[in-house]
């Protein structure tokens, strides 16, 4: 996360392997899969047992690593990082892993999540006398491991983890170890597999399915769990009153081949939302389209519950890269159109229903109906969206805009829909969302009800300003 204007706004993957002689090979084939995640920088740290190594820049994975710099990460272990793009936030001092010196020797960290208290935790740290060189959260895990005056690492790490509030799915590197954290309410998934005996971490199980590494179980809530040459060895770092699984994971941000959170695959939860989406807002139309690649597996379920038929009524552009540069004057403007073109020949005079994961803004939905009905020639629009209504930020690393751009936060269903024109618009209902879903409980669903599961500063505040 970014202190300044970004505050809230973060996403990231990361991946670790230990104890196999191409580590960073594979970590890069783990981030690689995991760039869903975070498209801005990425970065990979080796250690070759005596020191560690650090390759990190702007960009996508595949366009960072070349085999040369791949040959610059040796060693058994290496731990990386994709981060998130984030308006005003492409600063490359804030690509991970962050690397640092300390009196024990080196330290390497990857962190995907956001923590609540940094900006306190960085005040108080800078009046000690810390000079941080990035405008991060995640250097606040470096400088409160490095302030500790415990004797072993391990204590360290604990120690500042009692100090931190927020989501971290975390991994650590030393020049002979790796830490895999995750916090205690579990907001972010962290899984542990196994490939050619070697022990890997990840985000996502995408990634160890890419290495061809096993998916043994998830790292769980508040566990803390070590690897070196020994083996590995586990912990309960923290304790928590409850889980806070992130239910938008399941709903836009995880890839649907992952399974997350237990072993839960995504595109199984979101095809059950869309059946869900159908059981509660049936509508007779003609057809059902998602909005590409996110609303597919959902409008696939509203398909198959509805009987009506599934066709890829809109079709998406793959290789619009972060370079893209809009041409000036006439032909500017391109919005949605530059991502998604509808196929005028299965929707001309049709009744087309629409499906999309989420509304944030509003002005995704409104281009979209807007170019079935002009290009596509649909007779009517109907839009389904497979989550509740987004009234809330998240301030636990979904990257999600302030409450005020948050279409639902001051409008009503019916007022959507008129802003979209649409010719109707529905929701799946929050209890609808929790029926797809094993133990509802567990989850964080703060963006749809406010009810914020980690207490933050200033929180007061801020939630009298939400509702
Ligand atoms: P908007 O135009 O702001 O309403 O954006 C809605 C679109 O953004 C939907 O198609 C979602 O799939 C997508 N979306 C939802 N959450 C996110 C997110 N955190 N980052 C990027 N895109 C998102």
């Amino acid at each position: 996360m970014c202190l300044a204007e970004d505050k809230f706004r973060e996403e990231c993957g990361v991946c670790g392997v230990f104890g196999h002689p191409e580590a960073a090979n594979l970590v890069y084939l783990g981030l690689y899969a995991l760039q869903h995640r975070g498209q801005e920088s990425a970065g990979i740290c080796s250690s070759d047992e005596k020191q560690l190594h650090l390759e990190k820049s702007l960009g996508l994975v595949a366009d960072i690593f070349n085999e040369k710099r791949l040959k610059r990460l040796p060693g058994y272990a290496a731990i990386g990082h994709n981060r998130y793009s984030t308006a005003g936030g492409n600063n490359p001092k804030n690509a991970q892993p962050i690397l640092a010196n300390y009196s024990m020797g080196q330290l390497a960290i990857a962190h995907n999540g956001n923590l609540v208290n940094a900006f306190e935790l960085r005040k108080r740290l800078e009046d000690q006398g810390a000079i941080f060189q990035s405008t991060s959260d995640s250097e606040v895990f470096i400088h409160l491991i490095a302030h500790s005056k415990e004797p072993e690492l391990r204590d360290r790490i604990i120690e500042a983890l009692r100090e931190v509030s927020g989501s971290y799915s975390l991994i650590l590197q030393t020049e002979k170890k790796i830490y895999a954290v995750r916090d205690p309410f579990g907001v972010r998934p962290l899984c542990l597999g196994r490939v050619e005996g070697a022990y890997v971490v990840a985000s996502e199980t995408c990634a160890l399915d890419l290495i061809g590494a096993t998916y043994d179980r998830d790292i769980e809530p508040g566990e803390m769990v070590e690897i070196s040459a020994n083996g590995i060895e586990t912990m309960q770092a923290l304790s928590a009153p409850r889980k806070a699984f992130c239910i938008f994971e399941f709903i836009y941000f995880a890839r649907p081949d992952s399974r997350i959170f237990g072993g839960i695959t995504v595109n199984m939860v979101r095809k059950k939302q869309g059946r869900r989406l159908a059981i509660e807002n049936p509508v007779d139309a003609d057809l059902v389209i998602p909005v590409p690649d996110s609303g597919v597996p959902a409008a696939l379920g509203y398909s198959e519950q509805s009987g009506i038929p599934f066709e890829f009524g809109l079709i998406r552009n793959h290789y619009i890269g972060r370079t893209f540069i809009e041409p000036k004057q006439s032909i500017r403007h391109f919005g949605v159109k530059i991502k998604l073109n509808p196929v005028r020949e299965l929707l001309e005079g049709k009744r087309v229903i629409v499906v999309d994961d989420s509304i944030v803004r509003g002005t995704t939905s409104k281009k979209i109906v807007k170019m079935l009905r002009e290009q596509g020639g649909a007779a009517e629009v109907h839009m389904k969206i497979s989550s509740p209504p987004t009234t809330g930020p998240c301030y636990y690393g979904i990257d999600t805009p302030t409450r005020q751009e948050l279409i639902a936060s001051s409008h009503s269903v019916e007022e959507i829909k008129r802003y979209t024109t649409a010719n109707s618009l529905s929701y799946l209902s929050q209890e609808g969302l929790f029926t797809t879903v094993p133990n509802p409980e567990d989850f964080c669903s703060a963006c749809f009800d406010g009810s914020y599961p980690i207490s933050f500063p200033g929180q007061k505040m801020q939630l009298e300003l939400l509702f």
